[in-house]
């Protein structure tokens, strides 16, 4: 068990899962890092074991395949193969520049107060995506959810997030929250999309070579009809209307622009209102380890090597695609990472992963171009509207600080206002802020993934 090379894998989500079962079952020492308290990830979230679920495959997709991944997690585990740390918060993970081994530190439960170190050879991150997050009139009132965050009190807690619930905003992701929020009991008032038909039929040859996704939406799509789900394609959340807490929002139709149209507004009254605008790769880990991001995502090669040596990505963290996608890019990362650390010749383009993976990529592209924020979002949000809602900082401060003191970056934006210093550390106002200051989403430069205790860092090694 000893000469097995030790491979740590942050992230058990589709992504994660698949790396550490392909190199558990070649020969490698996987330790599987998480912050959750199941497996899972994202997609396949499970419920706490405590609510006795009965029937958790009623809220989920491609059940099968979860039971494959969850029950090669259980062989490898009762064989010794791989190590499941749950409920561990991996705020940083360091390489020495002289042995090349890496130490994987992070915090223990929900408190998050005590520190704990995994050492490994190599490191596979596959940390997943977050939503992005972008601000409009009463975002901030209770009873407006992420898309995902709703998703989630449904996957993980069983419980919804209200009875009157509107689902706006853009992405693939909008049809499950729908049609998983209406089958379990919610009154989903509308499903407001902001890309139209149009841009969809404009893709239909890249989109067609995906039968089986274009399969998945549809499916999405009859369960909306039968729960009489109003779709409003090419409409948008204009603002969220309330005293204490949510009781309506206004949508408005976009014309070709993008732009609201005069006098299409309505109003459409709701407890909750579940929003998202699409992903972005969780890349902190990646970054703090120096390695190079390609746009918004972790760059890597066909091996899914990133390109500091010993570090492989895959999963949303590279770029985000959906689980399907995900579990190619785990498998071919966990084989690739098996070979180079037991010293045989990898062979990615000999692995069926692989070309499902250029199949799926493509797709995913092609998904990207149809489903992004509509035009001149940023332009509409009002000066008193809060974009960092940890320190309170106000879109009429952001574009005071661009236009009137130069600000031309992120960080200079941060460091005139605030905006992104507080508790999250700029992690769901990033996007935001980056769009009304006209500037690119550049990348965080934070030191560790999430806030640390002072006592933590002080009882690791000095040479640490
Ligand atoms: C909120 C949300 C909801 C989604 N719902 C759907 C859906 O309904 N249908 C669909 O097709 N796709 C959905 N997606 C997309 C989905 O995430 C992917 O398709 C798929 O789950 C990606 O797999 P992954 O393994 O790359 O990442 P994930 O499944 O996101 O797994 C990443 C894992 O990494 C862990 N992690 C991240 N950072 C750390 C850290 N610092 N320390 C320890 N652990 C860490 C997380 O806890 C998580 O378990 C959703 C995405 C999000 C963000």
């Amino acid at each position: 068990m000893t000469e097995r090379p030790r491979l740590a894998v942050v992230g058990a989500g589709p992504a994660g899962l698949a790396a550490a079962l392909a190199a558990a079952a070649r020969g490698v020492q996987v330790t599987l890092v998480d912050a959750a308290d199941q497996a899972g990830g994202q997609f396949y979230r499970q419920p706490a074991a405590a609510l006795g679920a009965r029937r958790p495959q009623a809220l989920h997709h491609q059940w099968r395949t979860w039971e494959r991944l969850r029950d090669g997690l259980d062989r490898h585990r009762t064989a010794g193969r791989i190590t499941q740390l749950t409920d561990h918060h991996v705020w940083c993970v360091a390489r020495d520049s002289a042995s090349g081994a890496f130490a994987v530190h992070a915090l223990l439960g929900p408190a998050q107060e005590d520190g704990v170190t995994v050492r490994a050879d190599a490191v596979l991150l596959a940390t997943g995506a977050y939503e992005r997050v972008l601000p409009f009139p009463g975002w901030t009132l209770p009873g407006v959810v992420t898309a995902g965050g709703a998703q989630a009190m449904l996957k993980g807690g069983l419980v919804l997030p209200g009875r009157r619930v509107v689902v706006a905003g853009t992405g693939p992701l909008l049809l499950p929250v729908a049609a998983g929020l209406a089958a379990a009991g919610a009154w989903v008032a509308a499903l407001v999309e902001s890309a139209g038909p149009g841009a969809l039929l404009h893709r239909a040859p890249a989109l067609a070579a995906q039968p089986g996704k274009l399969a998945e939406g549809a499916g999405y799509a009859a369960r909306l009809l039968r729960h009489g789900v109003r779709t409003l394609a090419r409409h948008t959340v204009v603002a969220a209307h309330g005293t204490d807490r949510l009781e309506a929002v206004t949508v408005a139709a976009l014309d070709r622009d993008g732009r609201p149209r005069p006098g299409s507004a309505r109003r459409i009254p709701c407890d909750t209102l579940a929003v998202g605008h699409g992903m972005l790769p969780h890349t902190d880990l990646a970054e703090t380890l120096g390695c190079t991001l390609s746009g918004t995502a972790v760059r890597v090669d066909a091996e899914q090597r990133t390109d500091v040596p010993g570090v492989w990505a895959a999963g949303e963290a590279t770029g985000v695609g959906g689980a399907a996608l995900a579990l190619a890019e785990g498998h071919i990362a966990g084989r690739s990472a098996a070979a180079r650390l037991r010293g045989t010749a990898p062979d990615p383009g000999g692995w069926g992963a692989a070309r499902t993976r250029t199949r799926l990529r493509a797709f995913a592209t092609a998904l990207d171009a149809v489903y992004a924020p509509p035009a001149g979002w940023a332009d509409r949000v009002p000066d008193e509207t809060v974009v960092c809602r940890c320190e309170e900082v106000t879109a009429g401060e952001v574009r005071g600080a661009v236009d009137s003191l130069g600000a031309g970056d992120l960080r200079t934006v941060k460091l005139l206002t605030r905006a992104g210093m507080g508790w999250c550390q700029g992690r769901m106002c990033a996007p935001a802020v980056a769009g009304l200051a006209g500037c690119p989403l550049t990348a965080g430069r934070r030191p560790f993934a999430r806030p640390v205790p002072l006592g933590v860092l002080a009882a690791l090694p000095e040479t640490e």
